[in-house]
Formats: C-alpha cells, structure tokens, sequence
C-alpha cells in the first residue's frame, strides 16, 4: 500500500485488496495453493512450542517504568520526569501529547511556546521511535486495557459477552469534533474525557472521581466492544499514528514464511493492519505493517512461524 492508503486506513477506510502482486509475491501464493494439509501438519508442530511473550514482557517493564518515573519524581521530588503523560518535563526538557497541546492553544487562541516546543520534542521522539509505539509502550490506559480485555476474552470464550466491532472512522470524527469544540468554546473537553490524563494524574497524585469514567469505559470494552477506546475513539492514538506513518520503526510481515492460520490477527488489537497474512492477499513477499499498529509486538509472539518481526528501515533486523 502507499503512503496515502495507509493514512486513509488510519482515518477509517476499509483496507483494499491489492490490485497487483510483485512476480515473487504471486509465486510465493501459487506455491501455497493446495497445501492446507501440510500446514496443519506444521502447525500442530509449532503449537506444541512454548508461547512467548518476550515482546509484551519488554514492553510492560518500559510502560510500568516510564509511569512510575512521574511517581517516584513526585513523591522524592527528583525532579526526573515530573508532571504527567498529557505534559511534562524531562531532566528540564518540555514534552507535551500533540493533540491535548493543539487543542489547549485552539481554546485560548493563544500559540503558547512551552506547548509548541513539548509537542515538537514529543513528535521527534516518536516520530523516530515508531507513531503510535506511544501507545503500547508508554500510555498507562492500554495496559490497563490490556487486563480488560483478557477479562472480556474469558467471558467470550464462555459465551457471557461478544464482541461489537464499531466503525474506525469515528475516531477521526472525534479528532474533528474535540478540536472544534474548544476552538468554538474556549474548553478543551476532550482533557476531561481523556482517559489517559485522568489515570496518570490518579497514579502520580492520587485517585479523583473522574475514575470513574475511567471504570465506565473498561466495563464497556469488557462486556461490549474489545479494546473500543484505543480502536475506534482515542483521538491521540490516531495523531500519533499519522504523525509516525513514515517511522522507520515497523514490524514486517514475510509472506513465504507466513501459514495464514491467523493467530496474529487474534491477539492484535487493530487486525486491519494485518489484512496481508490472509492466504492470496500479501502484494509482496515483504510488507511493512501500517501505521495503525502500536508496535506491541504481541503478533511477533505469536507467529509460529516467525512470519512478523521488528524492523528498522535501513538497520538490521532487531532481536
Ligand atoms: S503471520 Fe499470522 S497468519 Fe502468518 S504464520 Fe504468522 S501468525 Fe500465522
Ligand atoms: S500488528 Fe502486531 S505489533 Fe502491531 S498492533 Fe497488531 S499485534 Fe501489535
């Protein structure tokens, strides 16, 4: 896909099938045709193998580091990181989430310099580092999440709730309302609402009642929709995510590895980007997972068969 289908994706469109195959690609497929026997033979293999969760292992010690860094900063007033996840300073250095600082200068029409310098660090580092790896690898909601949505799989596989999937293009919708919303009326709602401010302000200087939105959204995701907030709403998830479409961080899919059985798209939390691992549809034998992905890496611990790995463009292949 090109850029620009990549950023439509993220906006909301559905993802296409490609019109054309690269000449490797289409012999990598025909080579697969009628072969469904030997993989579930390959399969069964591989499926007696450990399951590993490397990837998620690393990334929660970052997350939970990075977030107890503002507590303990607070707490010992070491002044390392202080402030929280919407904004903060860094050994000195502003950071501030791009789209709470646009909307704060939209409702008081005001470009404020702390706010442009925080945002532009902020872009830098996750422009370079991977769009929404902020997601995964840093905000304090998504691991909280993450043990919502185990609950929702459980009460799934027992029957109790099911999944409703929401249209993508709604979290677009959001990112357009909020921000009209505080140019008209001079309030930044959307920092009310913000799920990740409110838990990280409730970590770092105790709990306020505006948990309890925090609760209602869990209890949706749970008995609903899994994973809503960071899917189908969070107007953040999605700035990050354009902002980092051209990151050379990426995870990459190898087609003449892949045994389609889908196990990746079972643990990602945004499968539309994994629409390449269907049988028939990878345009080539490589392919960049778009700029959806958190860069969680829960499918590279997935793939039995190594199909998806962590890249860096130009670097070599990361462990
Ligand atoms: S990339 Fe997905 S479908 Fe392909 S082998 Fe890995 S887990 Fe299975
Ligand atoms: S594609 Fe893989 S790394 Fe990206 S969000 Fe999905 S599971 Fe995580």
């Amino acid at each position: 896909m090109s850029f620009l289908d990549d950023v439509a994706v993220m906006l909301g469109r559905a993802p296409r099938k490609a019109k054309r195959h690269t000449d490797a690609a289409e012999i990598a497929h025909g080579r697969k045709r009628g072969k469904g026997l030997e993989v579930t033979r390959l399969l069964e293999v591989l499926a007696a193998a450990p399951k590993s969760h490397t990837w998620r292992n690393r990334r929660w010690a970052v997350l939970i580091s990075v977030n107890l860094l503002f507590v303990f900063s607070f707490w010992l007033d070491i002044q390392v990181l202080e402030g929280s996840l919407t904004a903060s300073r860094f050994l000195g250095f502003h950071l501030a989430d791009v789209y709470s600082s646009g909307l704060i200068m939209l409702s008081e029409k005001h470009v404020a310099v702390n706010l442009v310098i925080g945002s532009a660090t902020v872009l830098l580092l996750w422009g370079l580092i991977g769009g929404r790896s902020f997601c995964s690898w840093a905000c304090i909601y998504h691991l909280v999440a993450e043990w919502a949505e185990s609950l929702h799989l459980k009460l799934a596989a027992a029957g109790i709730v099911s999944d409703h999937v929401l249209h993508r293009g709604i979290r677009s919708l959001l990112w357009v309302l909020f921000a009209a919303l505080a140019f008209a009326t001079g309030q930044a709602l959307f920092l009310t609402l913000n799920p990740i401010g409110i838990l990280s302000r409730a970590l770092i200087y105790g709990p306020s009642l505006a948990l309890g939105w925090v609760l209602l959204l869990l209890a949706f995701e749970v008995v609903y929709s899994r994973r809503a907030w960071c899917c189908y709403l969070c107007p953040i998830g999605l700035t990050y995510g354009v902002l980092g479409a051209a990151t050379p961080v990426r995870v990459r899919y190898n087609l003449e590895r892949c045994a389609h059985e889908g196990e990746c798209r079972k643990v990602c939390e945004v499968p539309h980007v994994l629409e390449m691992t269907i049988k028939g549809r990878a345009p080539d034998t490589r392919v960049d997972v778009g700029p959806d992905c958190t860069r969680c890496g829960l499918c590279v611990d997935a793939c039995p068969t190594r199909s998806l790995e962590f890249e860096v463009k130009g670097l070599s292949r990361l462990l």
